[in-house]
This record gives structure tokens, sequence and C-alpha cells, in this order.
């Protein structure tokens, strides 16, 4: 069992109070490293779901002022720094990645809270120059109302982070829900928040039946926006519920990153950049490169220069500082990344790093090996979905309309990349990349102070920038005679 001192109560918050679930239910959270038994965590439900949104009502009526949500944000960023290193003990125990990935989650996610506390000016009221038919006009942001943040298991922190830091900001009282796989993170954070004086009902926290509470969530008429991060697939069922009432959403999905190495690319760069974006968090990130498009010119120097840096990764227990890739979340994740691996091995792919998982007394099952695979072609499972694992699959092109045919060629539109040192080129390919972010010689991802998010099946609706902070108003046109 998992001991700290932030999980003194691992319970729900809802109107400023720890809750179980009524019938005492619970269920289990497992670390996936050894398949130690981490907590049993309150299997809460539609009853609670239901009160959350009330209790987050009743603190709307209230409203905080601009002052106070920025002295809570601050406050917020100020304890999560501090606390950081137990934050990632958290992280790492209940997901598996590395600890010094899951300290630089705490820090990106307290860059949230930082940051919306310094936008806060955006939300004054734009009055119109002049008079337009004979009136003043006055253009406010309203906090949109209770809203409904739902949260995946591969950030259990960042995401929350984005979500609720704008959420904060824009005035808004919160329902949140963390992955059943990773919700202690998010009850170590409500132990922090309920430490800075926060009006009750505005910050309510349920874990548990991902069903009912997402069915309160999308059916309840005072929960007005609803940020979801997950999955495609779960994404299309609350659009779909959410229709009733038409309310705000906020979709960050799934995504199928390609990553586009030019013959003229400085190669030794593209693969440092390709490695540190692909093996983040396992593998298990909706940035991470899925598709490797290298220059048929460069293939064998780029191929051979990714190949050793991934059989220098170390694969461990992330709580051992020399661990670069910690365990996949679960079983279900490291049987998707090996169904992969073997249907483009029967498909013709070659494996160049990487050996059938070896399964040693102290391994639970979920550790699998940094792989590299050439010669990939795009019927294989591993280009058509994403494979959330340590799996860098590598295919080759001719020209630049061949590849970007190939890297546009999906449903998703999340993340791509590209290395080139052609300035011209770079502004012709970027410019048709069907995708929300894009790294131009980095690999890197989103950062609190710009808009990140998905274009197609990948989503709508930005998390970070400006853009993030007005998912969460509601624009009000006053014209004053
Ligand atoms: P998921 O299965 O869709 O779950 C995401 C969240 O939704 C979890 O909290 C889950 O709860 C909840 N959920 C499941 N069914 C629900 C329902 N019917 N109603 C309401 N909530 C429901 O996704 P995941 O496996 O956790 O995350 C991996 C996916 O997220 C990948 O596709 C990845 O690309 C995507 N992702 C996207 C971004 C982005 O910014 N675009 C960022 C990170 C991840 P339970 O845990 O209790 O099932």
């Amino acid at each position: 069992m998992i001991r700290s001192g932030l999980l003194e109560h691992v319970e729900g918050f809802v109107g400023g109070r720890w809750v179980g679930a009524a019938g005492g239910a619970t269920f289990a959270v497992i670390n996936p490293a050894t398949g130690e038994h981490l907590a049993d965590v309150p299997d809460l439900g539609e009853r609670e779901t239901r009160a959350a949104v009330e209790a987050g009502v009743r603190a709307l009526q209230s409203p905080s002022s601009v002052d106070e949500r920025r002295t809570w944000l601050r406050g917020i960023h100020q304890v999560l720094m501090e606390q950081r290193q137990e934050l990632a003990r958290i992280i790492t125990l209940e997901h598996g990645k590395p600890l010094k990935e899951s300290v630089a989650e705490v820090e990106y996610a307290a860059g949230f809270f930082s940051f919306y506390a310094d936008q806060l000016g955006h939300l004054a009221a734009r009055v119109l120059p002049g008079r337009i038919r004979n009136c003043r006009w006055t253009v406010h942001h309203r906090p949109a109302g209770v809203v409904g943040l739902i949260v995946p298991w591969n950030f259990p922190l960042a995401m929350l982070a984005k979500k609720l830091a704008p959420a904060i900001a824009a005035g808004c009282s919160i329902v949140a829900k963390p992955a059943k796989l990773t919700p202690l993170a998010s009850v170590a954070f409500w132990a922090l928040a309920d430490r800075l004086g926060i009006p009750r009902g505005v910050l309510n926290l349920v874990m548990g039946q991902a069903g009912p509470i997402g069915q309160v969530l999308c059916s309840h008429p005072d929960v007005r926006v609803i940020s979801f991060t997950g999955s495609t697939e779960v994404g299309r069922t609350l659009i779909r519920d959410t229709a009733l009432h038409i309310k705000r959403l906020a979709m960050e999905l799934g995504g199928n990153a390609p990553f586009i190495v030019f013959d003229d690319a400085d190669v030794e760069a593209a693969a440092d950049a390709m490695v540190a974006n692909k093996f983040r968090a396992g593998g298990q990130t909706c940035v991470c490169t899925n598709r490797v498009y290298v220059h048929r010119a460069i293939e064998a120097r780029f191929t051979e220069g990714v190949a050793a840096r991934a059989r220098r990764l170390k694969v461990g227990n992330g709580l051992d500082p020399d661990t670069d890739i910690g365990p996949m979340v679960n079983r279900e994740g490291f049987d998707k990344v090996a169904e992969h691996v073997r249907d483009a091995l029967a498909r013709g792919a070659k494996r160049i790093v990487g050996d059938d998982p070896a399964r040693p007394a102290e391994d639970w099952g979920c550790f699998y090996p940094p792989t590299v695979l050439t010669g990939v072609k795009p019927e294989m499972m591993v280009c058509r979905e994403e494979t959330f694992g340590p799996l860098v699959a590598i295919s080759t092109f001719e020209d630049e309309e061949e590849v970007l045919a190939l890297a546009n060629g999906t449903p998703f539109g999340l993340a791509a990349y590209v290395c080139t040192s052609d300035v011209k080129r770079i502004e012709r390919v970027v410019g048709r990349l069907r995708f929300g972010h894009v790294g131009v010689n980095t690999g890197t991802g989103p950062t609190p102070e710009a808009p990140f998010g998905g274009m197609k099946q990948s989503g709508f609706g930005r998390e970070g920038g400006i853009e993030g902070l007005l998912e969460f108003c509601e624009p009000q046109t006053v014209a004053c005679a």
C-alpha cells in the first residue's frame, strides 16, 4: 500500500468534503512495475457526480473576483513546486514512468497555473470604440458555469492541470474525473488545493465508474462545458451524449504522429529529436511519433543512429534513477505493442532492435523493450493505429508529395514533426500538414503558453495559450443605448 502525507484521504472531494462511495465500494490501484496493490479508491458514480454538480452550481452563486482567482492559481503553482518530489513519486508508482519524467510532469503542470495567473487581464471587458447603432458596445467574458473535466492516465497531473488552471481562471466550478488507472495524483492534488482556502464547491473530484459519471456530466443541464482528453472512441460517445443540451466541448483525442526526415536534415539531430520524442513515458503520449518517414538516401544512417540510441535505453522500475523506460501502464497496453510488432513482422517488416519480451520472475508482465522496425508499410497496424508504446516504425520515401500523402493519410491530426534544413521546404510542407501541432527540427510537445489541440478526428478545442482560457468563457455582448 502506498504511504504519503498527501494521501491521508483517498476519497473523492464534493462540496468541500472528502467523500466515499455510498455502499463502500472501491477499486484497486496497481503499480504497473511490480503489481503491488497501491490503494483502494472509492468507486463513485452517478449519485456523487450529481452532488458535485450541485455543489458547483451553489458555488457559482457567490462569484469569485479575478484577484481571488489569481491568488488561488499562484498558490496552487507554489504548492505543486514545493511538493514536486512527493507528487512525482505518486505518479511514478501509479503510472510507471521514470521519476525524472514525473518531476518534469509536475513542473509542467505547475506551469499552467502560473501561466493562467498571468492571463486574467484577458478577461477584462472590451469596450468597442465609438458608438455603433447609437449604442455603447461592451464584450464580457463570463464564466461558462459548471464544467466537467475528464482526464486520461498518461499524464495524471499535467492533463488535469491543462484543464483545471484555465477553468479556475475563467471563474468556473469544476467536477473533475481522473482515469481509474491513475487517480492518486488527483487525490494528492486535491489535498494540496484544500489547504488554499478555495470556497466549497469550486473544486470537486469524482473517480470511479466512467459510464455513470460521464452520463451525469453529459445529461445534467447545469454542466455547460465538457473538456475531455482520451480516446477518439470515448470522445465520440461524449459528443453524441451531449447533443441534447448543446454543451460546449473541448475534445483532445487520439493521434498518429508522423516524423518526417528529409535528405537535407541534420541526421544526428533528427535521431536525437525522434528518440527523445518517441520514448517519453514509454511511448504512451498522444504526441509521440507513431510513424517515421525517412528519405531513402539517408535511411541507413538515420536507422543506425536511432538503433544505437534505442539500444542504450534502460528499461526498469521508474523509481530506479537509471531507468529511461518504465512499464506499460497495464497488460492491455503491453499486448497492444506486441500485437503491432507481430503484425508488422508478419507483413514483412524487419526488426533492427528489440527481442520478444523476456519474462523474468520479477517482471510483473508490463515491461516492453525498445523496438525498432524497418520496412514498415501503410497497411500495417502500426501505421493505422496509435501504438502507445516504445516501438519505432520506419518507412522510406522518395519525394515531398509522396511523404505528404503518407503523413496526412490518417483520420487523425494531432502532432507531426519535420526535419529539414531547407527554409522554403519548411513553409511548403508545414502549411500542408493537417496536424494541430508541428515540430520543425524538434520533437518537442506542448507548452502552457501556446494553444495545443487536434485537427480531424484528433478533436477540437485548444489547451494552453489564451485559446485554452476562452474554452471556459462565454462571451456576452452588451449594447447599451
Ligand atoms: P480513454 O479510455 O478514452 O479514457 C480517458 C478518460 O475517459 C478516462 O478518465 C476514462 O475513465 C474516461 N472514460 C472512459 N469511458 C468514458 C465514458 N463513457 N464517459 C466518460 N468518461 C469515460 O483514454 P485513455 O486510454 O485513458 O487515454 C489514451 C488516449 O488518450 C489515447 O488515444 C491518447 O492519444 C489520448 N490522449 C490525447 C491527448 C490530447 O491532448 N489530444 C492527450 C493525452 C492522451 P476510466 O479510466 O475510468 O476508464
